[in-house]
C-alpha cells in the first residue's frame, strides 16, 4: 500500500534518571550550542520531572526542542504520595508523555490496560502519549514477537477506540533485550517490527494509521543513528544513554533521512 509520507522525523531523549533542575540548565546551555533548530524534524527531551521546569525554563528561546515526562498517574490529581499528574505535568512545561517504557512495564508492574489508562490521561491533560511496545528476548527466541506487539498495542487502540485523539498518539519499539543493554536491534529487526505495527495501526485505524509515528529505542548511539532511521517504517529515535551527552545527542538529532517521499 503506498501513502505520502508526513511523518517528520522524531528525536526523543529519555534521560530516565538522571540530571536534577541545575544539569538541566547546564546539559540546554550546551546542547542548544551544538544543535541548530531545523524545521524538518521534533525533537523532544525527558527529564525527570523534577527538572521538566527548569529545563523549560533554559529553552525558553528555543521553542523547537520540546519536553515531555516519563510516567504520569493515570488520574489528573488525588491521594497518590509520589506520583505525576498529566496536568501538573503541562503545567511544567511537558508536552509529550512517555507510556509503558518497558522500565515501567518490567520494574514497577505496569500491565497493558495501566498503560492504556496512563495513554488516555495524557491526552485528557492536553498531552501526546509517547506509547511504548517491545518484547523480551525470552519472548523473541519463543516466537511471540508479533503476539506481544499486538497485545501491547492493541490495548491502547481498543480503550482508544473511535477517539479522534488517537492522531495524537506516537509509538515507540523499543525491544526489552536492547534497553540500556549496548545489543541494538539491526535495521532489519527493527523494520520487521515496524513493518508489523504500521499493519497493525492500518488494520485498527484506517487511513488515520498514516500520521502516526513509530519510534525505535534501545542501544540507538550515533554510530548506528543513521542506519536505524532510514531503516524501513522507522520515524525516529527514541535514545536513553546517549542523550545524556549534549553533543553525542545534537548528532543523532541532525541524522538525516535519505528515504524519498512516499517510500514507506
Ligand atoms: C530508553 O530508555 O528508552 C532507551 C532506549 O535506552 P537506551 O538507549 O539506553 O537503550
Amino acid at each position: 500500500m503506498s501513502e505520502v509520507r508526513t511523518r517528520a522525523p522524531v528525536f526523543a531523549g529519555n534521560w530516565k534518571m538522571h540530571k536534577g533542575p541545575r544539569d538541566a540548565v547546564n546539559f540546554f546551555a550546551r546542547f542548544t550550542e551544538a544543535y541548530a533548530a531545523r524545521e524538518d524534524r521534533t525533537v523532544i527531551f525527558f527529564p525527570p520531572a523534577v527538572s521538566i521546569e527548569a529545563a523549560a525554563r533554559a529553552l525558553r528561546q528555543r521553542t523547537d526542542v520540546r519536553l515531555g515526562v516519563q510516567n504520569i498517574h493515570w488520574e489528573p490529581t488525588g491521594a497518590f504520595t509520589g506520583e505525576t499528574g498529566g496536568p501538573m505535568a503541562f503545567q511544567a512545561g511537558a508536552h509529550y508523555a512517555l507510556a509503558g517504557h518497558s522500565e515501567r512495564r518490567h520494574g514497577m508492574g505496569e500491565d497493558d490496560a495501566t498503560v492504556a489508562r496512563k495513554t488516555r490521561a495524557a491526552l485528557d491533560a492536553g498531552i501526546s502519549p509517547v506509547v511504548c511496545v517491545g518484547e523480551t528476548l525470552d519472548e523473541r527466541r519463543a516466537g511471540q514477537l508479533e503476539r506481544v506487539l499486538s497485545r501491547q498495542l492493541g490495548t491502547v487502540l481498543d480503550a482508544l477506540a473511535g477517539d479522534p485523539r488517537l492522531a495524537r498518539v506516537l509509538l515507540a519499539y523499543e525491544p526489552v533485550w536492547a534497553i540500556g543493554t549496548g545489543v541494538v536491534a539491526t535495521p532489519d529487526d527493527a523494520a520487521a517490527a515496524h513493518g508489523f505495527l504500521r499493519a497493525l495501526l492500518r488494520e485498527k485505524l484506517g487511513v488515520h494509521a498514516g500520521g502516526l509515528p513509530i519510534l525505535y529505542g534501545g542501544s540507538v548511539k550515533p554510530d548506528n543513528a543513521a542506519d536505524l532511521l532510514n531503516a524501513k517504517d522507522v520515524d525516529g529515535l527514541l535514545v536513553g544513554g546517549a542523550s545524556l551527552d549534549p553533543d553525542g545527542f545534537a548528532n543523532i538529532a541532525s541524522v538525516d533521512t535519505v528515504r524519498a517521499p512516499g517510500d514507506l
